[in-house]
């Protein structure tokens, strides 16, 4: 028998419209490259969304259709979201760091039919845009004053284009699975891999993230991410945060700038902010030399890597902030895990405290966990059995985009890849990953990438590449290099032959010479041993 509630479909147009009724004056402030302090309301950034999604009919945007951003965290690329999704089509939002090669396969894979750019990129895009075929013309997100010159195909001005519409619009009324949003994770192997997002696992992802023991969010909270929208909805918050009416500050291109966006916490009276380690290691550092301190931040939320214990201790001692990591990944919207003290938990003595604090924390309801030998089978929640962490919940992703292949077992579960233990209170601790890229400040270095460009190198026999431990970076790429025999090629021969190649991010901070590389029976690059081998290495200017 079933129920007699009412089937409403949870949709991203749903949390616009309460947070219009409810919360329609409280603000939006945002750092653009045009206004170093925009400040309007979510009433403001919803009248506009009404005004874009009549541009994109009179683009004629199809439901489905896939409509690229490349943008910073601000109030044009908040309003996009709501925009694009609400219309039906899909928010596909780029990650313009990555290197020219990816974007382009990117936007050609997801078939993009339009891209909205902030001015900064449209240079990038200006050098690919042949090669973007499906694209049919360019938005560039800024007013006519700020226009650039240029020669992108049909380039448009946003505020241009919001202007001449009207700030009706009857939203459409869409099944709850509808696809809201696309973004591409950079894997261990091959292409990046497209991650579909759907109305509905967002709408729950942010009720299960603003739930109080995750980021335990109310409309008293003034939210700061400085993740970026283009990396898995910059958390999500662009969704929580006005769900429940807080307050949300946007730092543009401005994210790295430990003095803007101290100026911003503090001008702005925010409580929480979201960010991987790198961003606080920057911020710490400018908060050290300028002797400033953090009046209104509550509490900070550490994920995308590791956090380091001297983090959440400098926080607490010196600012009076509470730091929780979480965990998750593109594929699971992405919140996993969240770290909050259990009953009794904060009367432990510190160094047992620390050792909580610092894992990647509890299960959020909506997430299943489990951890699994080699062949599948269940292991204890003992705190110390590692095995691959396998998860299951209505915002984790079945499969990928454009791909047939299932990415799911038969009863459900995706494997993360990552190694974990979960001790008997459900506190789940990465022990390693069985992938094997790099994360430098919260982002990917593909592992593959540098060792297949290393081996074109003529001199070049065998190479692989592996992340070593870095204090601001949280890990940095080591190229490991056996040279043909005869060959002389050097550190910086070496260095120079990425140049043009790969992001100039991506280089790696260090070449070693070896003899030989360690191998399995199949004849793959052992890299578990070169990690143990290399684990101490302290990388130059580290
Ligand atoms: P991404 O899809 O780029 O967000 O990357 C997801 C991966 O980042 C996970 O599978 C983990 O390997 C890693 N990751 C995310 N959060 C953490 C964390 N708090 N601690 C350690 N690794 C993390």
């Amino acid at each position: 028998m079933h129920g007699l509630m009412m089937d409403t479909p949870l949709l991203i147009t749903g949390i616009m419209q309460f947070t219009d009724a409810n919360f329609g004056q409280r603000e939006i402030v945002s750092v653009t490259a045009d206004n170093p302090l925009h400040r309007y309301t979510y009433a403001d950034a919803f009248r506009r969304a009404r005004r874009a999604a009549n541009v994109l009919k009179r683009l004629d945007v199809q439901r489905g259709d896939r409509l690229g951003t490349l943008a910073w965290n601000d109030y044009r690329h908040f309003e996009l979201y709501y925009a694009i999704s609400c219309y039906g089509a899909v928010c596909h939002t780029v990650n313009p760091r990555l290197f020219g090669e990816q974007i382009e396969y990117i936007i050609n894979h997801a078939e993009d039919q339009y891209v909205f750019t902030d001015v900064a990129f449209v240079a990038l895009l200006e050098q690919m845009q042949d090669q973007l075929e499906t694209v049919k013309g360019f938005v560039v997100l800024t007013d006519a004053e700020h226009m650039p010159q240029t020669k992108l195909r049909n380039a448009m001005c946003y505020e241009d284009l919001l202007a001449e519409e009207s700030d009706r619009y009857d939203w459409p009324d869409l099944d709850e699975r509808t696809a809201s949003a696309l973004c591409y994770t950079s894997g261990t192997t091959g292409k990046p891999k497209g991650v579909l997002f759907s109305h509905r696992a967002t709408v729950l992802h942010a009720y299960g993230e603003a739930m109080p023991d995750v980021f335990d969010l109310s409309v008293m909270d003034c939210v700061l991410p400085v993740v970026p929208m283009f990396h898995v909805n910059a958390w999500g918050t662009p969704y929580a945060a006005p769900m429940v009416g807080a307050k949300l500050v946007l730092p543009g291109p401005k994210m790295g700038d430990g003095q803007v966006l101290h100026e911003l916490m503090e001008s702005e009276g925010v409580s929480i902010s979201l960010g991987v380690p790198t961003v606080w290691l920057g911020l710490l550092a400018y908060l050290d030399e300028s002797g400033q301190t953090l009046s209104s931040v509550k509490r900070i939320v550490i994920g995308g890597a590791a956090c380091p214990a001297s983090v959440v201790e400098k926080f607490r001692d010196l600012h009076q902030v509470y730091v929780h990591q979480a965990w998750g990944m593109t594929e699971m919207t992405p919140l996993g895990t969240f770290n909050t003290l259990k009953p009794g938990m904060a009367d432990l003595p510190q160094d047992q405290l620390i050792a909580i604090q610092t894992k990647q924390g509890r299960g959020v309801y909506g997430v299943e966990m489990k951890i699994t030998d080699d062949d599948h089978h269940d292991l204890p929640w003992d705190g110390k059995a590692f095995g691959g962490l396998k998860v299951r919940g209505p915002w984790v992703c079945s499969g990928y985009f454009g791909s047939e292949e299932a990415r799911i077992d038969a009863d459900g579960w995706f494997d993360t890849g990552d190694v974990a233990t979960i001790d008997p209170e459900g506190f789940m601790l990465i022990t390693d990953r069985t992938k094997d890229v790099i994360k430098s400040g919260g982002e990917w270095i593909s592992s593959i990438t540098l060792e297949n460009s290393a081996v074109d190198h003529p001199q070049v026999a065998e190479a692989a590449v592996i992340g070593v431990a870095h204090p601001k970076w949280g890990e940095r790429p080591l190229l490991i290099v056996v040279r043909q025999p005869g060959a002389d090629v050097d550190k910086s021969e070496m260095l120079s032959w990425f140049d043009g190649k790969i992001a100039k991010w991506w280089i790696p901070d260090d070449v070693v010479f070896v003899d030989e590389l360690p191998h399995t029976a199949t004849g793959k690059i052992r890299k578990v041993d070169l990690r143990e081998q290399f684990q101490d290495y302290v990388l130059p200017g580290s």
